[in-house]
């Protein structure tokens, strides 16, 4: 294929990922765009491999057989559950992709010397290898942060943020020296200093990477593997540069930016900065029981699912506020029989979504579109809080920290000012946990012993499945 044709199917190919990344903001739009991207994609992989410069498919076949072997194993394995640390792990191998592409360009002038591969090289020599450093750095910290997420959040190691003294400098120390090490391999002709500073900051890369990563701790981890998510963009960006291959920066900015924009989305819905979640050690301290002024001093009252469904059958007005405990449970599927149940019985039933409930973005759209809740019966945070007051009953399934009301009350709460769904201002509470477990940030959650509140104590699917049977024996009898 001519220069001409690969580049005109890759703008193409990068006209369909901008066209697609605009439909996935919306619900109706998003499997559209999900296609449109798709198409995209296979344009760009299709051109590539009918690139002149590719003049062996033995390897790109066995890597396609692999690749499609593992994608299939964790496509059937992998749990819902567990999709943050699938996520982690796929940012990691983006990341290390980029890394093995900026190390093989370097190698080429160990195998065939400087001078050659200077004069083989479109690009200006020194923006060459900048572009070099920056995929091997940023795809070295992607790769070893990304696996250290993975670990904590697969609880192969605590998912406590690790401070240690002097943990700041130690990383600073680092950045200047990936820095020094940066300048050098891009100013110098020397190969053999190449060497010895390409090996610098492959090494420190690597090791930033994981202690970027320690001082972060359980809550925050999905804010990490959004930033993550972007860093591997930014390496395939770079990586792109490397290769000149137009859609591969195109493709790598765009993971760059979206991953940025979540992170920051993210951030927000939690009222704090990308500094504060990167830098803080958020939760290294064991959290202090509430005791500021507005705490909410109360008992556990705990509800049957009989007593449940009376109050129940009783609302015209309900809302469902799913949380990380119905992901567990897979509760979803009973949760919109319940949500049949209550609108046969003339209630009007609206499902509240906070931004960060559950273990990433977006995690309870997902798990409900997969049981068929209609689009329409979601509200979001900012929209359903008004209308709290006018609610007959909140069912709060496995959700904690998204509706601790300390978060807007006690000033002495580690979440203070983040918003939550002011589900206690409903006029009954039912709350469906498994026992006295704290919320993702380790807090105790003060909605839970306020007076309108019960707690109906079991896993989130089998208590559900308590109440529909009731209602399904008035039904029948
Ligand atoms: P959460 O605070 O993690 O609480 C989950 C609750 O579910 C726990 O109280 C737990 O209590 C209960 N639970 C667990 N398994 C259960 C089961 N099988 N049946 C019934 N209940 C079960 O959840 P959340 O309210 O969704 O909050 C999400 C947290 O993640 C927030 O702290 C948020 O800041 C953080 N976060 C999320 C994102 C994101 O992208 N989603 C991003 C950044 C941070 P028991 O153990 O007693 O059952």
């Amino acid at each position: 294929m001519s220069p001409q044709l690969l580049n005109l199917a890759y703008i193409v190919a990068a006209i369909l990922f901008v066209f697609g990344l605009k439909m996935l903001g919306r619900q109706h739009t998003a499997r559209r765009g999900n296609l449109l991207s798709s198409v995209g994609m296979l344009i760009a992989v299709v051109a590539t491999l009918l690139d002149r410069n590719v003049i062996d498919f033995t390897w790109i076949v066995v890597g396609l057989v692999v690749g499609s072997v593992i994608g299939v194993a964790c496509a059937r394995l992998v749990k819902m559950t567990s999709m943050p640390e699938m996520v982690a792990l796929l940012n990691g191998f983006g990341g290390l992709a980029s890394l093995l592409v900026g190390w093989a360009e370097f190698g080429k002038i160990n195998a065939f010397g400087w001078e050659r591969y200077l004069a083989d090289f479109a690009g200006t020599p020194g923006f060459t290898s900048a572009v070099i450093f920056l995929a091997v750095l940023i795809g070295g910290i992607t790769f070893t942060g990304s696996l250290y997420a993975f670990c904590k959040l697969a609880e192969w190691l605590s998912g406590r943020p690790i401070l240690f003294r002097g943990q700041h400098l130690l990383n600073g120390a680092m950045v200047l020296g990936l820095l020094a090490a940066g300048l050098v391999f891009t100013l110098n002709r020397d190969p053999q200093v190449a060497t010895l500073a390409f090996g610098a900051f492959l090494i420190l890369g690597l090791i930033l990477g994981w202690t970027l990563v320690m001082p972060i701790g359980g809550g925050d981890m999905p804010v990490v593997i959004a930033m993550l998510n972007s860093l591997s963009g930014l390496a395939a960006c770079a990586a792109g540069f490397v290769i000149t291959n137009n859609v591969l920066i195109v493709a790598g900015c765009l993971v760059g930016t979206s991953g940025m924009i979540l992170s920051i989305i993210m951030c927000k819905a939690m009222n704090r900065s990308i500094g504060n979640v990167l830098f803080s050690g958020f939760g290294a301290a064991a959290p202090a029981a509430a005791s500021g002024e507005g705490a909410i001093q109360g008992e556990l009252k705990p509800i049957s699912a009989e007593d449940s469904f009376a109050v129940l059958e009783a609302a015209r007005q309900v809302v469902i506020i799913p949380g990380y405990g119905m992901a567990v449970s897979q509760a979803q599927h009973v949760v919109r029989e319940l949500a049949e149940m209550l609108e046969n019985n003339g209630a009007e039933v609206r499902f509240a979504i906070h931004p960060v409930a559950g273990r990433m973005p977006g995690h309870m759209n997902v798990l409900l579109a997969e049981a068929n809740v209609p689009y329409e019966q979601l509200v979001e945070m900012d929209s359903i809080n008004p209308l709290m007051p006018t609610m007959d009953v909140a069912i709060v399934i496995g959700a904690n920290d998204v509706v601790n009301p300390a978060a807007a009350r006690d000033k002495a709460s580690p979440i203070y000012g983040m918003p939550i769904i002011n589900a206690h201002e409903a006029r009954t509470v039912i709350c469906l946990k498994r026992g006295k477990g704290t919320g993702f940030s380790g807090l105790e959650n003060q909605l839970f012993l306020m007076p309108n509140t019960r707690m109906l104590y079991g896993d989130a699917k089998a208590s559900l499945q308590g109440v529909v049977s009731e209602f399904k024996s008035i039904a029948a009898g």
